[in-house]
């Protein structure tokens, strides 16, 4: 464990580390940004024969749109709408794990999104479970039959959010992926490609490739440009797994603010005061959206693209209906 880390990460810099080098979490610089990182040990797994995720199975055939599955918290009503209304045009449904909105356990959460239609793609987080619990969690989403898991260290809770609960970090993000690869599970990674050190990232994604990762799940870039600058380094670094890239999607001031705020990311800014300085906001930020995913598509190593954000200010229905809308337009079904 690196001293001095809040997060208690092995396999560091976790990805939301601020411009100016600051820790995510406290008054600090990020305690990983001044040496080598730590290299995970060992050898590359062997390729599973076969790959059993739907996703991975379509990626192999042409572009995916992997959607952010946002809900209202503790509600399967509401699982059963925003399901109804993306089933039908995502390849996966992403359901995440944010520290100021619990929600159903993640493993019940998955059996929901199954049980209406849809393919379920989940969000582990190390920050509220200890590694007995993960456990847990990763037999319950392999028995649920999963189609993937994207293993994260976790955004860490913020001064008032739930004040004195405890933050676990028992894992980090890259230990979880070997511990749910040794489940038999699908294992996707995020990683953050403009976060500080931005020059030692891409080796990071190889190194959670050889503990078991099979999928990259980037956060938003400036640019289509800068995510293909970081796809090259990673692959130059040795990773050969596929990319799904993250698209921003927002069509009013509170939507795109939330994604702007969050650590980590970074959207292209003069793009977003055109969106909301538009007659129509609603629909030019689905056009954005949609000329965002293409330029992606485009980048050598994507494979698909992740529709991420709330979408919409006017509730988790109307987010569903914005992501749809740039989905069929990505697939020639509008
Ligand atoms: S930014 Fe993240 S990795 Fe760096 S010290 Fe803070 S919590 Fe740890």
């Amino acid at each position: 464990m690196r001293p001095g880390c809040p997060k208690r990460m092995v396999f560091g810099p976790c990805g939301g580390v601020r411009d100016d080098e600051r820790c995510e979490v406290a008054e600090h610089r990020c305690v990983f940004l001044d040496g080598p990182l730590p290299e995970w040990p060992g050898d590359a797994r062997p390729e599973p024969p076969a790959t059993t995720s739907v996703l991975l199975a379509a990626a192999a055939q042409g572009p995916v749109v992997l959607a952010d599955l946002s809900v209202v918290p503790f509600d399967r009503g509401s699982v059963r709408r925003v399901v109804a209304e993306l089933a039908p045009v995502a390849d996966g449904l992403l359901a995440g794990e944010h520290a100021g909105r619990p929600d159903f356990p993640p493993a019940l959460l998955a059996a929901e999104v199954r049980a209406a239609g849809g393919t379920p793609w989940t969000t582990l987080a190390c920050r509220d479970r200890n590694r007995v619990v993960l456990e847990q969690e990763l037999a319950g989403l392999a028995a649920v039959g999963v189609d993937g898991v994207l293993c994260v260290t976790g955004d860490a809770r913020g001064p008032g959010v739930r004040a004195g609960a405890s933050q676990v970090f028992d894992l980090d993000g890259t230990r979880l992926a070997a511990l749910a690869a040794d489940t038999g599970l699908t294992v996707a990674v995020p990683e953050s490609p403009e976060a500080p050190p931005t020059e030692l990232r891409p080796a990071r994604v190889a190194g959670k490739q050889r503990a078991g990762a099979q999928l990259c799940v980037l956060n938003h870039g400036r640019s289509p440009a800068r995510v293909a600058a970081f796809v090259a380094a990673s692959r130059a670094a040795g990773a050969t797994l596929p990319f799904v890239a993250g698209v921003a999607v927002y069509t009013d001031e509170r939507s795109a603010r939330v994604l702007q705020r969050f650590p980590g990311l970074h959207l292209d800014d003069v793009v977003v005061e055109r969106v909301l300085a538009a007659p129509d906001p609603r629909a030019a930020g689905i056009a954005a959206a949609v000329a965002e995913a293409r330029a992606l598509l485009a980048v050598p190593g994507v494979v698909g693209v992740n529709l991420s954000g709330m979408g919409s200010a006017a509730g988790e229905d109307d987010g569903a209906r914005v992501k749809a809308a740039v989905a069929h337009e990505l697939r020639g079904t509008a």
